[in-house]
Formats: structure tokens, sequence, C-alpha cells
């Protein structure tokens, strides 16, 4: 076998249904007394549900976290912490929420216990993206891992189904960003190579159900296996291309990121396939529907997820487009094919027009 290095992501993972429960104990455990709830203005009622769990001893609710984590709020829930004197921080909610508390937790040292009730995998990662004057930064460093993360079934039955799909899809994009460098990053390592196909199947075989039934438990919680294992994956590789075209489109064209990402995620593909025929085979076999051609197995669950497939439906203007090639291009991620301005203002293009990938 090849040498390679393997970093264990050193987290506490609480998986089931009514876990929930057990969040005054993991408090308890982090020597807290005197937890900060964050969640978005969207979810002040389930922060609300954790004071009650917590019989009411907390800091304090701060409840504003938005999408891309803006430095501004940051700022705002930092001078909080201060005015409350909090001792930790519970995020409840998806990535948005999540990233608000790696942001407090990495400038103050604060433990961080998470409540994901999205599918998008942040919590399992050590990286943050935050976004200050118009540009998303992202970075990674092990102090900003959450230490324990609590997964509760139930807390994901009320995540809308188109929600569910795209968040999930997301969390595809991480696992499936993995094969790609798996066959060619200096980081490659065969244990997150298992782990990305098991998830990629057990999202590609979930999302579709839950799409149909959202009251499906016995999906929701192999959607939420899935999104767990996906965020392993991404928080133990290097990223490449499909994640700077996202964080561009998110980060500078405003364009909402889970759906952003499903959009982009099978052009990306399309686009690496000549430099990864290995990965675009394994791919194949993982899309029960493929007929041998992973870009059309996407393509078939993308459809069954009745997901918008035009970054133009979400307001991107096709003036932007050369825009937003030359911002990918500017600082580009490592990716298995050169990532050249012509054929990135193509594949842009497309993803705004809704057009199918080639
Ligand atoms: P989100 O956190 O922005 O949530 C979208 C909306 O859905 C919010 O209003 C939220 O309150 C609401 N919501 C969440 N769960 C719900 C539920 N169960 N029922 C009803 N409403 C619910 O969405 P997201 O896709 O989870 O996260 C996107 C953000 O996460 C982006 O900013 C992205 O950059 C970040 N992200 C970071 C990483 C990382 O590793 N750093 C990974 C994935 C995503």
């Amino acid at each position: 076998m090849q040498p390679f290095l393997y970093n264990a992501a050193a987290s506490r993972v609480i998986f089931g249904k009514g876990t929930i429960s057990q969040l005054p104990a993991e408090v308890a455990r982090q020597n807290s007394v005197r937890p900060l709830l964050l969640s978005t203005p969207q979810q002040v009622k389930e922060a609300e549900s954790l004071r009650g769990i917590l019989d009411g001893n907390i800091a304090g609710m701060f409840t504003e976290a938005t999408m891309h984590t803006p430095t501004e709020i940051t700022q705002k829930a930092l001078e909080y912490v201060k005015l409350t004197q909090a001792d930790s921080v519970v995020s409840i909610g998806g990535g948005s929420t999540i990233g608000l508390g790696k942001a407090i937790s990495i400038r103050t040292g604060l433990p961080h216990i998470c409540i994901p009730t999205t599918y998008a995998g942040s919590e399992m990662t050590p990286i943050l993206g935050e976004t200050a004057d118009g540009e998303k930064k992202t970075r990674s460093d092990p102090k900003i891992l959450p230490g324990t993360v609590i997964y509760d079934h139930n807390l994901t039955m009320t995540l809308p189904a188109s929600m569910s799909a795209t968040s999930g899809v997301n969390a595809i994009a991480h696992a499936s960003g993995f094969p790609l460098e798996a066959l060619y990053a200096r980081d490659k390592n065969p244990i997150i190579s298992l782990l990305a196909l098991e998830v990629i199947k057990a999202l590609a075989e979930s999302l579709p159900v839950i799409v149909q039934d959202p009251s499906s438990l016995d999906a929701r919680s192999k959607a939420q296996y899935g999104a767990w294992l996906c965020g392993l994956c991404l928080g133990s590789v290097g990223m490449a291309l499909h994640h700077k075209l996202c964080h561009t489109l998110g980060g500078s064209y405003n364009m909402p990121h889970a759906e952003t990402h499903t959009i982009i995620l099978p052009h990306v593909l399309a686009y690496n396939a000549p430099n990864i025929p290995e990965v675009m085979e394994q791919l194949a076999i993982v899309f029960a529907e493929s007929n041998g051609d992973a870009v059309h197995g996407l393509n078939v669950i993308l459809t069954k997820l009745q997901v918008k497939r035009g970054l133009k439906e979400f307001g991107f203007k096709e003036e932007d487009v050369d825009g937003a090639a030359k911002r990918t291009i500017s600082n580009p991620y490592w990716n298995p094919r050169s990532v050249e301005e012509a054929p990135m203002k193509e594949l842009i293009r497309r993803a705004v027009m809704g057009e199918p990938a080639k």
C-alpha cells in the first residue's frame, strides 16, 4: 500500500433519537455553568426549548446567526459573550449557527457544543468560513473543531423537504470533493476514501425518500449519519474547485450556500471527469441509476430531489459570469484539472442558466 497520513478528528459524537435530553450532562462535562445559546432568528423556538432543557441555567441567547458568518455579527455576539460572562457556547441549527459558534469559540477559547438540525456537516470540520467586505475567507485550525456534537434525528423532522435535499447534496459535495483529491492529493488516505463512498451512498439513498416522505424517521437518521461522515471527510482533506467556486458565488454574490453547492456539483464533476477516471467509476457504482455515467447518476438524483438547477433562479445575473470566473481563478484551490478562465466562464454560465453539465 502507498504510505499515508491519517489524522483522526477528536470530537465527541452523541447520535440517536431524543439525544437532546443529554445536553445538561454535556454542558456539565465541559465544566460550564453559563452556556450561551446560539440560533438564527428563524430558530428562536429551538433555542428556547434548550433553555427549558437546561432549566434556565444559561448566560443568555444570541439569535442573530446569519448565513456565511459575517464578521460584524460575530463582533456583536462577542460583545454579548463578554456582557453575559458566558463560559461555553451551544449552537442549535445549521451551518450558519454552527459557523457563529466556531467563530466565537476560536476567538475566546470557549468550549462549543453543536446541535445540528440540517445535513450540512459543518459540526465535524475544523473549518470556518467568514465573510468580511463581501469576501468569504476560509481557514482551518484544529481548535475550530467543536468538542461535542449531539445529533438528534427528531430535530431534523422540521427541516423542509427542499432544504433537506439541498443541505444533503451539500454534504455529498463535501464527500465527493474528497475522492477527487484522494487520488492525487499528497494527504490521501484509504480510511476517508471508504467513508466518502459509504456516505455518498447513504445520502443518495435517503434524500429522495425524505423528499417523498419528510416524516420518515428512518431516512432522516440515515441522512444524518451521512451528514456526520461527510463532515468528517471534509474536515480531513483539502478542498478543490467545487468549494472554491461555491465560496466565490456565496461570499461575493450572496448566493445561498446549500443551493449553490447543489447546482454547481454536477458541473464540477463533469469538468474534472477527464482527470479522475477512477473516481468517476466508483461514483457510477454508488449512484444506483447512473448507467455507468456518474454525472448522469447524480443528475437522476437531483431530478428526484426536485431542486433548482440554475443560479439565475436566485438572482445571479448573466453579466456577473466573467467577474465570478476571474475571482475563481484568483488564488485557486488545488484541483485535479487545471482551472482556466475560459472553461470556468462556460461552466459558470451553464450553472447560471440551469443548462446540463458537460
Ligand atoms: P443554514 O444554517 O443557513 O440554515 C438555513 C435556514 O434553515 C436557517 O434559517 C435555519 O435557522 C433554518 N433551519 C435549520 N435547521 C432547521 C430545521 N430542522 N427545521 C427548520 N428550519 C431549520 O443552512 P446550512 O445549509 O445548514 O448551512 C449553510 C452555512 O453553513 C453556510 O454559511 C456555509 O458556509 C456553512 N457551512 C460550513 C461548513 C464548514 O465546514 N465550515 C460546512 C457546511 C456548511
